[in-house]
């Protein structure tokens, strides 16, 4: 039997207000949330469910977490925004403690993750040109098929997929894509002396949680710097110790040229994002030739520290590493007919749902919805279980327990 739908009269009454004067470029699960704690979120009607989506990987460190909470309290009593006209008394505290924590020279603030992203491609032209010796409006960027790296017009001109694509043309050139996890389609590409960056997600999450081959962030790396090229991670959605490391690339050794973080850099709290490189990257965009109202403001300083310094003391790639393999050696030893494939590293997994009906991933979302778990599909047939990476032994458990049951809703 299929799931079916149960939502209470005042659910409807949010889902009907929010269909009328929002525009509809998502479309949510029938859940209105009003509540989080840890790994849980509760809806208008006090109903708990685990969060197994974790606002797309934003809230690593869990809902609400009282030492980032109480960083962005304590600071949004002080200061909150000064714009880049000004110095405040919290920015070099903040670029020191993220470099250090990362390595590199320098850090470049901005907001959302796919402002980073952007920041990351001017770095690499610039680069390119001033650098490396690229000729004007030469430079040219290897991108991988099926990537996501965000929605602005530049992002998605680079995109595979027709949905982030259709009727939003005129793309901008300069980008060339390769198979993802395809060394040789890497190296091919990377004979033209104009490529200046390859950007690569470590594991493809918005594709599907696609992992890689093992290597092959290492030799990607290594065919990149033997052509001289930029090796640019994006690990918005992989890093901050989701897959079981601080970072994805950490899994191979890899320290990329240019690293983007986003999401969880605030625990879910505020969007804020960072690119981190070196000096001679760095220096290469002056005064006045990039930047962002909001970018590293005093409030996000804070609390990107906070959101850091808690995946470290609550070690919690460590976590994500032990409760990852539980949760994909409890979904193999599931092994039903319907779950085609279980992948991923750390808490950053998907099932690939196997059903002559093509709506059976949503359907299966549903009837976990009903069973006390929140996951979402993402390209139909796959299904992202990455929770708060603060979800202990016993609450896997639970977990398993409640897909196993949904499971038999689908059948
Ligand atoms: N890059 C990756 C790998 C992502 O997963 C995302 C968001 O899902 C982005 C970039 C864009 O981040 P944002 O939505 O904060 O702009």
């Amino acid at each position: 039997m299929l799931a079916t739908t149960n939502v209470s009269p005042l659910t409807q009454k949010y889902l009907d207000r929010e269909e009328q004067y929002g525009a509809h470029n998502y479309h949510p699960l029938p859940v209105v949330l009003s509540r989080g704690e840890g790994v849980f979120v509760y809806d208008v009607d006090n109903k708990r469910y685990f969060d197994f989506l974790s606002g797309y990987s934003a809230v690593n460190q869990g809902h609400c977490h009282p030492a980032i909470i109480s960083a962005l309290t304590e600071q949004a009593q002080k200061l909150t925004l000064t714009s880049r006209a000004f110095h405040s008394d919290l920015l070099g505290e903040y670029a020191e403690y993220i470099t250090k924590y990362f390595g590199y020279d320098k850090v470049l603030p901005m907001n959302t993750g796919v402002e980073g992203v952007e920041t990351a491609l001017k770095l690499a032209r610039k680069w390119g040109y001033e650098v490396k010796g690229v000729e004007a409006n030469k430079a040219k960027i290897i991108v991988c098929s099926e990537n996501f790296h965000g929605r602005t017009l530049n992002v998605v001109s680079f995109s595979t997929d027709p949905s982030s694509t259709t009727n939003f043309g005129p793309f901008m050139p300069g980008y060339e894509v390769v198979a993802y996890n395809d060394l040789a389609a890497l190296e091919a590409a990377l004979q033209d002396k104009n490529v200046v960056g390859f950007l690569v997600e470590p594991i493809q999450g918005e594709a599907g949680v696609v992992v890689p081959g093992e290597g092959y962030l290492a030799k990607a790396a290594a065919l990149c710097k033997s052509a001289r090229v930029l090796f640019i991670a994006d690990e918005i959605q992989t890093g901050l110790a989701r897959t079981g490391k601080m970072l994805a690339c950490d899994h191979e050794q890899v320290h990329p040229d240019i690293l983007i973080l986003g999401k969880a850099l605030s625990g879910g709290v505020l969007p804020i994002a960072a690119v981190l490189a070196n000096d001679e990257i760095m220096l290469t965009i002056k005064p006045g030739e990039h930047g962002s109202t909001y970018g590293g403001n005093p409030l996000a300083c804070k609390v990107a520290m906070a959101a850091l310094q808690v995946l470290k003391d609550e070690k919690m790639a460590e976590n994500a590493e032990a409760r990852g393999q539980q949760l994909r050696d409890g979904l193999n030893a599931l092994n039903h007919p319907n779950i085609s494939t279980v992948r991923g590293k750390g808490l950053l997994n998907a099932i690939v749902i196997n059903h002559a009906n093509k709506d059976a991933a949503w359907d299966l979302c549903l009837q976990l919805k009903e069973n006390g778990l929140l996951a979402k599909p993402t390209h139909g047939d796959k299904i992202r279980f990455a929770p708060p990476l603060v979800i202990t032994e016993a609450q896997v458990e639970e977990c398993i327990d409640i897909i196993r049951r949904s499971l038999s809703h689908i059948e």
